[in-house]
């Protein structure tokens, strides 16, 4: 790679930065290339110029549903989680930079007596990554109030009506088209704050109650029409389980988490378990919800924006 395009870049640009201080499970190894752009104009150039340069990256945020590998990551990474830009409201309207966290525009909503996001408290991503794909929580979720969105297509910066997302259960669009969402709108609903308070603080208590404190990625599979993944993974006696340092928890069988000296590896060793040992016993295959870094790099924005959409 020429990594003489980076110069023209005024984005920070890190080295071998270690993975585990940018994802939520603490662990893996390097990331070859991070650009870390402080403002949406930032992210729009380093956009334009990997494009024109036909250089392969990926988008990430808080790395809250990402795996990534123990070596080093090869390729370009570019994180939106350090833009920090102010939330726009006009009227019901809330119009958010990808790199947010969801919890703040969460909070934000409630001060302003609106409701539609309040149950994703707690939920630790961004607002691309919560929109890539399709976030939600004790029925709620990002596809409810979603009304458009800015994004980086073809080269271009394009704004798009939430339709263009074609968001269902933890899917959207992006996962195959490639491009980045730049920031997004939802239109919410006036409601008394005190009733939305009390409802935000409900969906936080249940959170905290039921799913584990420890470094995750959240739950590892998607529900599944047969039941949910958690308690198929606990009747297949797996909760509890341990593999060097990683576990299936003991407080919900649908989360791995990070003991402290879990590897990728053996996070992935008892992912392949819970599929292997639910299709034994219930003839269920659960299909993953968390991203293996590895696996879904090549696919991101390998080819000019031209060539995928
Ligand atoms: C403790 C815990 C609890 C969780 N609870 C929930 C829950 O209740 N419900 C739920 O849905 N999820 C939950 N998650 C999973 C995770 O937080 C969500 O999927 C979140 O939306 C991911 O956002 P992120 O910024 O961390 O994205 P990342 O993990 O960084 O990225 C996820 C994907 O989004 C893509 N992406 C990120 N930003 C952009 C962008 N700007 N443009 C295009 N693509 C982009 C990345 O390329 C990647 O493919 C939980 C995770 C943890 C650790």
């Amino acid at each position: 790679m020429n990594r003489d395009v980076f110069s023209s870049f005024t984005a920070e640009i890190r080295y071998l930065e270690n993975a585990s201080d940018h994802c939520s499970f603490k662990l893996g190894g390097k990331l070859e290339y991070l650009i870390c752009p402080k403002t949406t104009a930032e992210l729009c150039e380093c956009l334009k110029v990997l494009t024109n340069n036909l250089i392969p990256f990926k988008v990430i945020g808080n790395m809250s549903n990402i795996l990534p590998e123990d070596g080093i990551n090869r390729g370009v990474f570019l994180t939106t989680k350090y833009i920090a830009e102010k939330i726009a409201l006009h009227g019901t309207r809330v119009t958010v930079s990808s790199g947010t966290c969801l919890s703040e525009v969460c909070r934000y909503a409630v001060e302003h007596s609106l409701s539609g996001l309040e149950r994703l408290i707690g939920i630790p991503g961004t607002i691309g990554g919560a929109v890539f794909n399709n976030a939600g929580a004790f029925g709620q979720s990002i596809s409810d109030t979603l009304e458009s969105l800015l994004v980086f297509i073809n080269g271009k910066l394009v704004s798009k009506p939430a339709g263009f997302a074609d968001l269902s259960y933890r899917h959207s669009a992006f996962k195959n088209n490639g491009a980045i969402i730049i920031s997004a709108t939802f239109n919410l609903k006036p409601l008394q704050m005190q009733t939305i308070k009390q409802s935000m603080k409900e969906a936080a208590l249940k959170r905290i109650s039921t799913q584990p404190q420890a470094p995750s990625a959240g739950s590892v599979f998607k529900k599944h029409t047969e039941g949910a993944a958690g308690m198929l993974i606990q009747n297949a006696g797996l909760k509890g389980t341990i593999y060097k340092g990683a576990q299936i928890s003991d407080i919900h069988a649908n989360f791995i988490i990070n003991l402290g000296t879990a590897s990728a590896d053996s996070v992935k060793y008892l992912v392949n378990l819970a599929q292997s040992e639910v299709y034994k016993k219930f003839n269920i295959k659960l299909e993953r919800e968390i991203e293996y870094l590895g696996e879904t790099y090549e696919c991101t924005s390998r080819l000019p924006y031209s060539q995928q959409i």
